[in-house]
Parts: structure tokens; sequence; C-alpha cells
């Protein structure tokens, strides 16, 4: 295996093959964009080439002890710092302070078998303010034949610290082309023996994610849909107990408010679509076009643009942690302002 097996991509591979090739690796990377699309497989890839005995420089065998050793994760040069619940009940994952120093002793030491260690921190907006303080220092002074690589979906919850200290690699979404393709090859997928109408759904319907892709639970979707649809339909300041009754519900599940605003933010696309007479290889959810286009005619343009905007908004702020009752009683005022 080597950089080949990840499909897509293309910029990011190329700018660090380029660098690979020129000699020109910088100390310190930043590989962001959303989860799911290849900046962990592009990371270990990359750590590959740099210590291949086999190939090189711009690319790995895959087959050698040092490619091999990387893949298993048992390499002693090589690291990967990955966020963990505190306890098996916890809702959110953190690198801890404690994590990051141990690190930092591993690095002190030469390379034991490897021509450069490879650090990659995954989920690395998940480092709380003393993990990140700690970090930044190995970032300020970076230890001799050492590489990092910082990987998160949301950098800009990262220290601006950080950000500066290291070289900005972005990933982009998939097309569903590619997704398909990817899933094709997924053993996982071929077991599940997918039909080809339900590989196009699910390719479609992952907005270039893989993991969205292959575990989205459909019999979830489509309950999340009805009732996000039921929502969209009865938002009014008539019926108010619809909109309580919804903001309630919602509130309590906060590990799953991204998700359903997603879906949200998916069928309002797909009303914009169907209404400017958009064509219907368009719309992601066009399994259920039947239930999605006597809701558009009922709409305006003017009604689904702001209901996009405002879920668009909640979507932000409760990524920057907004309360989230709040947030969510003040889009739907918004959606009956709207209706
Ligand atoms: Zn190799």
């Amino acid at each position: 295996m080597s950089f080949q097996r990840i499909l897509g991509q293309d910029q990011p591979k190329r700018i660090i093959q380029n660098a690979l090739v020129n000699n020109s690796v910088s100390h310190a990377y930043l590989f962001y964009g959303q989860e799911s699309i290849g900046k962990k497989l592009t990371a270990v890839e990359f750590a590959k080439a740099l210590n291949c005995e086999v190939s090189g420089p711009k690319d790995n065998c895959g087959d050698c002890p040092s490619c091999r050793k990387i893949d298993q994760g048992i390499h002693p040069d090589f690291f990967l710092l990955e966020p963990e619940k505190s306890s098996p009940a916890g809702r959110n994952a953190f690198i801890k302070v404690e994590e990051v120093r141990e690190l930092q002793k591993k690095l002190a030491y030469l390379p034991y078998e490897a021509k450069i260690k490879v650090v990659i921190i995954d989920g690395a907006e998940t480092m709380n303010p003393q993990a990140a303080n700690t970090l930044l220092k190995t970032l300020e002074e970076p230890p001799s034949s050492t590489i990092l690589i910082l990987i998160s979906a949301n950098p800009y919850q990262l220290l601006p610290t950080i950000i500066s200290r290291c070289q900005g690699v972005k990933f982009h979404l998939l097309s569903a082309d590619l997704v398909k393709q990817i899933l094709r090859q997924t053993d996982q997928i071929e077991a599940e023996g997918f039909s080809e109408k339900e590989l196009d759904l699910r390719a479609l319907r992952s907005m270039g994610r893989i993991s969205r892709a292959m575990e989205e639970d459909f019999e979830a979707t489509n309950k999340y849909r009805e009732e996000i649809l039921n929502l969209l339909e009865q938002a009014s300041f008539k019926r108010m107990d619809v909109v309580f009754k919804w903001t309630k519900q919602w509130a309590k599940r906060s590990d799953k408010i991204q998700s359903v605003l997603d879906e949200m933010l998916n069928l309002l696309r797909d009303l914009a679509v169907i209404k400017s007479q958009g064509k219907n290889t368009e719309i992601l959810n066009r399994d259920i076009l039947h239930r999605l286009k006597p809701l558009a005619a009922q709409k305006s343009a003017r009604t689904l643009l702001a209901m996009f905007d405002s879920a668009l908004q909640t979507k932000s702020a409760l990524m920057a942690n907004a309360n989230l009752q709040l947030s969510l009683d003040h889009m739907l005022i918004q959606f009956c302002e709207a209706a």
C-alpha cells in the first residue's frame, strides 16, 4: 500500500509528496477538514514514506519492516495520540495533559530505528488548554528528527499559537462517485450485500464522508427525516405546541443534535432545489421525493432560505458551545417568523 490507496485528496497528496521529493518537510503539519475523508490515512502513509526502507522518498512500499510496524502501530518511533473518554460512560473524549507529557519524554531521545520519528495527534482540538499549552512547547522547540502531524475536523477550536506553528493542509469532501468507489472496496460493505441503488443513496447522502456512508442507519435516518419534515410543515406561531415539543425532545440529546441539524440542512437544501426546479439528480434525499414535493410547494423560496440560514447559524453556535435549549428555541422562533 502507498499514497495510491488514498482515493481523492489529490491536493494534500501533492503537497506532501512534493515536500518529500524536495526534502522540504516541515516540523509540524495540521491536516484539517471534515471527519472521515482520509486525513489520518494520509498521515500514516506520510509516516511510512518518511521511514520506508525500500521505496522513497516520494512514496512507501507498504511491505518493509518499517512500513509494516507503522501500519500495525508497533513501531517504537511512531506515536499516535487519540482522544479517549475519561470513563466508559463519559460523553466527551479528550487528549489529556499527562499523555502529552508522556509523549514529550519519548521525543527527548533519538529515534530507535526510524529515520524520523512521527507523531500523529488525531482530534487535536480535544486537547484541553493545559494539554495544548504543553504541546506548544514541543512545537516551539521541535525535537530533532521528529515530525508532528495534528489532525482536526474543528481547527478553529485549536489555540491560534498552535495553528501558527503548523503548516496547514486542507482536506476536501469526497465526491459521491469517489465515496461509492471506496465503499465498493470495503469488506464490511461487501458483507452487507448492499444493492447498487442503496450504494448510490449511501454515497449521495454521505456528504463526502466515508464513515457516514458506511454506518448510516437508514431506520434512524427515516425517523429523523420524518420528524424534521413534520416540524418544517407545522412550525408556526399557531402551533407553538409542536415547536416546544420538538425543542424539549432535542435539548436532551446533545449527542445527536449535530446529525439532526445536518439532516435538516440537507432537507431544506433539497426543498430549495425542488423549488428552483433543479434536477432530481441534485436531490440528496431523492428516495423521499414524494414527501418533499408537496412541502416545497407549500413554502416560499424566501421561507426556505430563512430556515436554512437559521439552522446553519444554530449549528455553528452549538459547535462553539452555545446553550442547546436556548439555541433551538431561537431557531424555531425564527422558523415561525419565516413561515
Ligand atoms: Zn516500506
